[in-house]
């Protein structure tokens, strides 16, 4: 069958994030993408998350996926007029395969959700549980049935849904949300977990679950009925595919704050391993030779004609990262901290052109309240100056910018940025509120 060539929303506008096309998504891993993807759902669910809009005609979007790649997508109701407009978007017989599903589903569904009540009750702490029952909310006026719902001695109430196939990202986003305000930690307990074909759907549940999927299969039932408490299997992302199944007893997870249960974090864990093991070279070879660093074999330093002068920006970087880490250590002067350092570059000229990029830095960093001061003073004057075509300023597109965006993207790129806040993992030094 011929199939007409599906029209793209080539660029999107996220806000406070910045531009993203359709290729830097794509070129995304699944964990990035599903970040931005929840964040999104989440804003329209009621919480701040994310909000993106199409750059042709403004209207907000969110990102769907066709086997397993992500792209945009209008919400209802946009434009026709949109170059990017694709007509619209619900799938008539999706939604009526997915409601016939359901209706065969729920005998099976409400079954499985006894047996999660019942193996709860094996557990002496479990004092009640409850089956898709009214649960009224503290706040707001829309309360929830949560599929079971378990009070624990010493350890608190939590709630269960339990998905079958196919429930929608919308609902597992205002679930998430509901209970997340409620103060009540929720758990999705799948059906079955196939790790050849995950369904975005069932994707969706497991990225908010940091990675893990929990399972309750027969393994984890006769587990259960053993240990006399609720054990699920567990698979955790590698980020290629999953590793080989564990037993846990649900009171080994974590449980944060607010966010979903897990045993591992798998979402920003291997990221945050990336990004350190890249900056661990520069910052032994800025202790171990001082501001020389003519012994890197860096290759993005070998094409700038300045290399000395980017080699002191990039030891100027790190002294305010190791300040802001609260672990002062002055790479690129002898000045005693990093104001003195800031100060004369910007006066002698010599960072002169980096003083954008400089306090894009410094904003995302514990030391943002520099920037007040003297040293903003000093940084504003290169930035006038440059209006005044007196210095030249290098923007985001600079090859300078690109390699401090690659080696400090805690601070200076916007979208894993965003990834670590909304895991709660952003690391102490790049907080600035
Ligand atoms: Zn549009």
């Amino acid at each position: 069958m011929l199939r007409k060539p599906r029209r793209i929303i080539e660029e999107v506008i996220f806000e406070s994030l910045g531009p993203l096309s359709a290729r830097e998504l794509l070129a995304m891993p699944r964990e990035g993408w599903e970040s931005l993807r929840a964040g999104i759902t989440d804003h329209r669910s009621g919480k701040c998350g994310l909000v993106a809009r199409c750059v042709a005609c403004h209207g907000q979007i969110y990102i769907s996926t066709s086997h397993g790649r992500p792209f945009f997508a209008h919400y209802q109701g946009a434009d026709p007029r949109c170059p990017w407009y694709s007509g619209k978007n619900v799938h008539p017989n999706d939604v009526r395969a997915a409601q016939y599903r359901g209706h065969q589903e729920s005998e099976m569904h409400r079954r499985m959700c006894e047996l999660i009540a019942e193996l709860a009750t094996l557990d002496e702490r479990c004092e009640e549980t409850k089956v898709d029952e009214y649960l009224p909310p503290t706040q707001g006026k829309h309360g929830r049935y949560p599929d079971v719902l378990i009070d624990w001695r010493d350890f608190g109430r939590f709630a269960v849904e339990y998905q079958m196939s196919h429930t929608f990202q919308t609902e597992v986003s205002q679930r998430c949300v509901h209970y997340d305000r409620e103060g009540i930690p929720l758990m999705w307990v799948l059906s079955s977990f196939d790790t050849e074909r995950v369904p975005q759907a069932v994707s969706d549940v497991v990225h908010r679950h940091r990675g893990n999927a929990f399972v309750l299969d027969q393994q984890a039932v006769n587990a259960s009925r053993e240990q006399r408490t609720l054990v699920l299997t567990c698979y955790m992302s590698n980020g290629q595919g999953y590793d080989a199944p564990v037993l846990i007893r649900f009171d080994e997870l974590n449980f944060p704050q607010s966010l979903l249960p897990y045993l591992e974090d798998r979402l920003v864990g291997p990221l945050l391993e990336q990004i350190n093991s890249k900056r661990l070279p520069y910052f032994r070879a800025l202790r171990a030779w001082g501001d020389k660093m003519g012994s890197l074999h860096l290759t993005e330093l070998e094409k700038f004609s300045e290399r000395q002068r980017i080699d002191r920006l990039v030891a100027a970087a790190f002294s305010i990262v190791a300040e802001a880490a609260g672990k002062p250590e002055n790479f690129a002067s002898d000045h005693p901290n990093i104001r003195g350092m800031l100060n004369t570059f910007q006066n002698s000229g010599s960072l002169a052109p980096y003083a954008a990029l400089l306090t894009t830095l410094i904003e995302n960093t514990s030391q943002h309240t520099l920037l007040n001061g003297k040293v903003g003073e000093h940084l504003q004057r290169s930035i006038n100056g440059h209006r005044l075509g007196q210095v030249e300023q290098v923007d985001e597109h600079s090859a300078e910018w690109k390699l401090l965006r690659s080696l400090l993207p805690e601070a200076l790129d916007p979208f894993i940025r965003q990834r670590l806040i909304s895991a709660e993992k952003l690391p102490d030094w790049a907080q600035n509120s």
